[in-house]
């Protein structure tokens, strides 16, 4: 028996990180087969990311059971619910779940600006009722010291003006980057802390713009991400996603890079233990 063999394989399997999911939702009947699957194809940790205070508790009953899952917490947002009445309550909720269990949460919002889905009657209302909630979801990450992962669609203008205005100083990511390498070079400039999610939308064939991203931000900016149950990637296309699928975003952003596959890989981990502050 070549136990050396073993003990690569083992190593080299469990180093992949799906740093944003949603197995908490209804789409899943069983936590336990997406487990099987995350083990089957060497994914070691996947984060369950809320988008509201609901969805949160149900990614806390998850991660309170298994090791495997780490929680964001979410705050609703503006597109589900236009007009948030009373943000102040909504926030002061968040802030007690968060208080009530560090122990899983690894302290970081859904920061939203998408101008994709507005209203075409009132427009300029939506855009400022974002901007509003946007802005106050950066102030609480920084009362709490915390990164932020921010959300951008159809507005990096707006978000690049806040969050440079902000001067934030934690940890941020964006969310799904599907852009170019411009748009992602200056956002490189506000930062020496902004990281790019890579979701499975990297390998679908027309994809050209966030294939050219990839080999050219530095590799120690880059993480991966699923988004299950949205976004399968290649293979799986039009299916159910699930966290043990980030293989193949893992799979073909070490095909578009120069570096050696295992150093892709390490160091695509190594981002997701320091994004989050997990110790490993
Ligand atoms: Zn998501």
């Amino acid at each position: 028996m070549d136990y050396t063999f073993i003990y690569n394989t083992i190593i080299i399997n469990f180093m992949i990180f799906d740093t944003h999911s949603h197995l908490q939702f209804d789409d899943y009947d069983n936590i336990e087969n997406e487990l099987k699957t995350m083990e089957e194809l060497g994914v070691k940790y996947s984060t369950l990311i809320g988008s509201d205070f609901e969805s949160t508790e149900n990614a806390l009953v998850i991660a309170r059971k298994h090791s495997e899952f780490f929680v964001v917490a979410g705050i609703t947002h503006p597109i589900e619910s236009p007009q948030i009445a009373n943000l102040e309550e909504e926030i002061a909720k968040v802030e007690t779940q968060i208080m009530e269990n560090r122990k899983y949460i690894v302290w970081i919002w859904e920061v939203w600006l998408d101008y994709f889905h507005l209203n075409q009657e009132k427009i300029e209302e939506e855009k400022e009722i974002q901007k509003r909630v946007f802005i106050e979801n950066i102030k609480l990450a920084e009362k709490f010291n915390l990164p932020i992962i921010v959300h951008i669609r159809d507005a990096w203008d707006d978000a690049y003006e806040i969050l440079s205005k902000a001067n934030f100083a934690n940890n941020i990511v964006i969310h799904c980057y599907t852009w170019s390498p411009e748009i992602a070079a200056k956002y490189l400039n506000l930062s020496d802390k902004i990281y790019f999610w890579f979701s499975g939308i990297v390998t679908f064939k027309n994809a050209l713009s966030v294939q050219e991203t990839v080999p050219n931000i530095p590799l120690a900016r880059i993480l991966v991400e699923t988004d299950a149950p949205y976004l399968a990637p290649v293979p799986y296309r039009w299916k159910l996603n699930t966290s043990g699928y980030v293989k193949f975003v893992l799979d073909k952003i070490k095909e578009l890079r120069t570096e050696t596959p295992e150093l892709v890989e390490n160091t695509i981990y190594e981002n997701s233990l320091r994004f989050y502050w997990i110790t490993d």
